[in-house]
């Protein structure tokens, strides 16, 4: 049986030399049982490609999610940007379909300069027309899982992940943890924040599995400036706090390591829970 909480890399492992659909194997040897399949500059893979992917993750029991191209953009002003951005999300569910993903994350858009409080509105109407197209295909699996985001220019603080996710079927979070760390100047400080998160998560929403994103983050007065690995203590947010409350909060969890060392640091996370438990 799976422990509550997995550990997996962002992307290809660091030393993996082989193709991307084939890491499964690799990240089951190194004793990890999760992967984000990054498609964030676009979905190349092929349904051959994708299937094999389902067959080795489900092979090796490493649980798939996949990450959607970064210029998905819900809340454009803009009519071709939306029109992307529903044909990239429907192909996304195409592919993750034929992947077996458990989640497909994205991050939804950029607020509308003097239009703050529109924005939201604007992408739950781009998600529904997304839903519409796939509604009249035969793709019955797909959870899309809109991310929080990093820069304070972006949609996507913790209430509007949740309030995308309580208005869909189909939905569930993907929390990151150094972006809400990033997007709020570093306000994640102690085990009560990280409480306070998961409480408000558990209250608001009906989650059997969340999907996390970790990683140390360099911040401005933009938010997010970039990632460091684990082993840069002077860059938060902490992760000894983060999985004391995971395990506290008792949810089923995946954590996807998104520091420069992926694989290594999802091992060193997962030591961590160990040791915590
Ligand atoms: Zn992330």
């Amino acid at each position: 049986m799976k422990p509550k909480i997995i550990f997996g890399p962002a992307g290809r492992p660091i030393n993996y030399k082989g193709p991307a659909y084939k890491a499964p194997e690799y990240i089951a040897n190194e004793k990890l049982s999760a992967y984000e399949y990054q498609a964030g500059r676009g979905l190349r893979i092929s349904e051959k490609s994708s299937n094999i992917l389902k067959e080795e993750s489900n092979k090796h029991d490493v649980l798939i999610s996949m990450h959607a191209p970064y210029f998905i953009n819900l809340s454009s002003n803009n009519e071709k940007t939306i029109n992307n951005s529903i044909d990239i999300l429907f192909k996304s569910a195409q592919i993750g379909d034929w992947m077996g993903v458990y989640r497909i994350v994205f991050h939804p858009g950029h607020y509308l300069k003097n239009k703050k409080n529109e924005t939201l509105k604007i992408a739950k109407s781009t998600i529904n027309k997304v839903l519409e197209k796939i509604e009249k295909t035969k793709i019955k699996n797909f959870t899309f899982s809109p991310e929080t985001t990093g820069k304070k220019s972006q949609l996507g603080n913790l209430n509007e992940i949740i309030a995308i996710c309580k208005e869909f079927d189909n939905f569930e979070p993907t929390i990151d943890i150094a972006h809400l760390y990033a997007r709020d100047n570093g306000s994640i400080q102690s085990k009560n924040d990280y409480n306070k998160i998961f409480s408000n998560l558990e209250n608001e929403l009906d989650i059997k599995r969340l999907h996390y994103h970790f990683t140390r983050i360099e911040y401005g007065k933009s938010g997010e400036i970039r990632h460091h690995v684990l082993s840069e203590v002077d860059y938060g947010p902490n992760p000894k706090y983060f999985i004391e409350s995971l395990i506290e909060c008792d949810f089923k969890a995946t954590v996807i390591c998104e520091s420069p060392l992926l694989d290594h640091d999802a091992l060193i996370l997962k030591k961590l829970y160990e040791s915590l438990l």
